[in-house]
Parts: C-alpha cells; structure tokens; sequence
C-alpha cells in the first residue's frame, strides 16, 4: 500500500512539474524573474502542495506527503517570494484537511523548512549540496516534531526511515524532471534560434528571408503597400581574404552586418543571403526612398573604414541593386531576380553603385 501511495503521489509530481513547465517554457521562473511570475509561481506551488498533501501516504496510520517539495523548489529556482506564498498556501491548505494541535506544528515544520531553505539556496554550494542539505533540514525537523507529539519511540522508528525515504527520492527526482525538461527547452529555444540566424552576423539567414519575403508578397495581395529590395554585394572582396585572411574577412562581413542593421529602421529586414551578399527589404517604401537610403548606406561604407583584429583600417564598397514593387515591376515574385540584375549591372558598370532594376 505504501509503495502504491508513494508512486501516486510521484507520479503527481512528474505530471505537475511537466505541465508547469510546458506552459511556462518561454518564462522559467529564477531569482531575476519579474515580480508577477513569482507570484505567479508562488500560488501554483501552492496549489500542488495542497494536491500533495491530499493523496498522503499512510504508514502505519500516520499519514506522511510531499507537501514540502514545491515549496522548496521554489526556494531554489526562484528565491523568498515564491516560496513563501506557496507556504502561506500550504499552511491555509493544512488547516481545510484537519484543524488540531497537529496543524500548529506543521506551521512550525513548514516555517523553518521554507526559511531554511530560501537562506541556503543563496549560499554559494554546489547544487547537489543544498539540494540534500536543504532535504536533511526539513526531515529532521519533521522527525524532531513527530516525536515531540506522539511521544511513541517505536512508531517513530517505523514511520520516520519511510518519511526520510519518499522525501529525498521525491526531490532528487523532482529536481532531475526540472532539469531535464529545462536543458532540453533551452536547447530547443538556441536551435529555433540558430535556424533562423545567419552565426557569423547575426542577421536573419536565407532560410528566414525566404519565409518573411513569401509572407510579404502574400500580404501584398490585401494591403495594395509598396515594397522595396535592397541585393548588396561586397566589391573586391575576395582581395580582402586574399590579403589579410578568411578570419579578418570575417570581421568585416560582421561589421558590415551591423552597419546594415544600424542604417535602416528596426522593421526592416536585413539578411545575409550568403557569402558576401546582403539584402534589405524596405516594408511600404517607395522607389525614390529605397534609393536615398542605398546611397546612404554606400557612401557610408565607403567613408568609414573598418578595423580589423589587427588594428588596420581597410577601405571597402558595396554595390547595390535595388528593385520596388509598384514602381520597377508589378510582379512582386519578379523583386529578387530584378534586383539582383541590377546589382550585377553595378558591378559591370564599375562597382560602388547603386542601380535601380529594369531601367
Ligand atoms: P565582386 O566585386 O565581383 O563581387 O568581387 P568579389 O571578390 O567580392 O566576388 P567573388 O564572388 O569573386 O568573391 C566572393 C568572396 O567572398 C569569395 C569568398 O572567399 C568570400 N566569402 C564568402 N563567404 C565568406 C565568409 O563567410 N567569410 C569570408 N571571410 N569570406 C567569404
Ligand atoms: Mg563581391
Ligand atoms: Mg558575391
């Protein structure tokens, strides 16, 4: 019966922490978490403590639970606010299931365990240090408590090894789901990430400028707006590899990309559509606009110098097609291959330039 009790209340917890933190995968609760997420977290706790201590675990009719376990994971991941509101829960919940002497001490047991807890998660030990040393506190102040009020040296014998067990196997375990279940979101969240990111810049990849482009030109279908493109190309650059290495090239394709970012608005989308080549889509922008700012950004590049890891300042230009729905076609599936058109024009009518597609 023990055993049956003991993986129902396992199995609660697992399927508790495994919704929890489903739902909460793009705001996992820790120490630097807003005020509202605490609290947030603080009442759900709460709510599983009162489940806990609902499905307790009868040994020898003295009834043991896992009440203590959300509040002190609490304690550990998100710090005093949580884990106290889960106490405040835990202890107005222990007084519903029964309201005696007993309920006096389990404030006692819940005070000092959640104290102890918040104060030693802060100290600067290893995790499974505080993990067991956190456990080893509350236990025995459960154990002390229960003695004190039974005054039955061998019912304590019995239920207190049962108590000690189901509580540290129920927290390791809790703490090994947490983690887990958070390592492997955090790895799912980096890989969403770097399948949409080009790593050397930053910028959106191919990938993600052929999704937001199709979406654009779909959307052009209802909102009648126009639509500029940007196709840059680096001049020369293979001299630049040539001459101070793939490295130092590297440098310059990643100040380049910043500069792009820092020279158009923050909705327009600038991408690293390979090698040296680089687009901007210009949202609602018309020709003579997208034009203005490809000149700006040319002539910025070819004023300022980039520096390379070395120190030395190297001199580049780009040159730049630009295309624009509305304006140098009505075919919006027509943007890319005339803008690239009119960057290859630039370049054979001698780089550092900016031509406008179809003319
Ligand atoms: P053009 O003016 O005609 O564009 O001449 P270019 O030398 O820029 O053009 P080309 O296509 O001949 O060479 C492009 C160079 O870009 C060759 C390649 O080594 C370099 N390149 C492509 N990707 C990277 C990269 O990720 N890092 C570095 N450092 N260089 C790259
Ligand atoms: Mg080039
Ligand atoms: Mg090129």
């Amino acid at each position: 019966m023990i055993i049956k009790e003991f993986f129902t209340n396992l199995a609660i917890l697992v399927s508790v922490l495994f919704f929890y933190s489903q739902v909460s995968s793009k705001y996992p609760l820790n120490t630097i978490s807003s005020i509202k997420l605490k609290i947030l977290y603080g009442v759900l706790g709460g709510l599983l403590s009162n489940i806990l201590m609902h499905y307790s675990i009868d040994v020898d009719n003295t009834l043991i639970d896992l009440r203590h376990i959300p509040t002190i994971l609490l304690a550990y991941f998100g710090g005093a606010i949580p884990a106290l509101i889960s106490m405040v829960f835990t202890i107005i919940g222990r007084f519903f299931v029964a309201n005696g002497l007993a309920s006096y001490f389990a404030i006692i047991i819940s005070v000092s365990g959640t104290l102890f807890a918040i104060y030693f998660s802060k100290l600067n030990y290893s995790k499974k240090a505080k993990v067991s040393t956190i456990l080893t506190f509350n236990n025995l102040v459960f154990t002390l408590v229960f003695s004190y009020l039974v005054q039955d040296f061998m019912l304590v014998l019995k239920v207190m090894p049962i108590y000690w067990f189901v509580s540290y196997i129920s927290a390791f375990l809790a703490f090994y789901v947490i983690r887990y279940i958070r390592n492997s979101q955090r790895l799912f969240n980096k890989y969403q990430v770097d399948a949409v990111t080009d790593s050397l810049t930053g910028l959106n990849n191919v990938r993600k400028f052929k999704e937001v482009f199709n979406q654009l030109i779909n959307d052009l279908k209802t909102n009648e707006q126009k639509l500029s493109v940007l196709y840059l190309d680096i001049d020369f650059f293979k001299r630049v590899n040539d001459t101070y290495g793939h490295a130092e090239g590297d440098v310059a394709l990643k100040e380049l990309g910043a500069r792009l970012q820092k020279s158009t608005r923050n909705f327009d989308i600038v991408s690293r559509n390979g090698g040296e080549e680089f687009t901007v889509l210009l949202l609602d922008c018309p020709l003579l606009r997208a034009v203005e700012i490809a000149e700006r950004i040319r002539r910025n590049v070819e004023k300022d110098p980039i520096t390379l890891n070395s120190g030395k300042d190297i001199k580049l230009t780009i040159s730049i097609g630009v295309a624009c729905y509305q304006e140098t076609t009505n075919d919006p599936n027509m943007l890319i291959d005339d803008a690239d058109k009119a960057l290859y024009q630039a370049k054979h009518s001698g780089r550092n330039k900016v031509c406008i597609a179809n003319q």
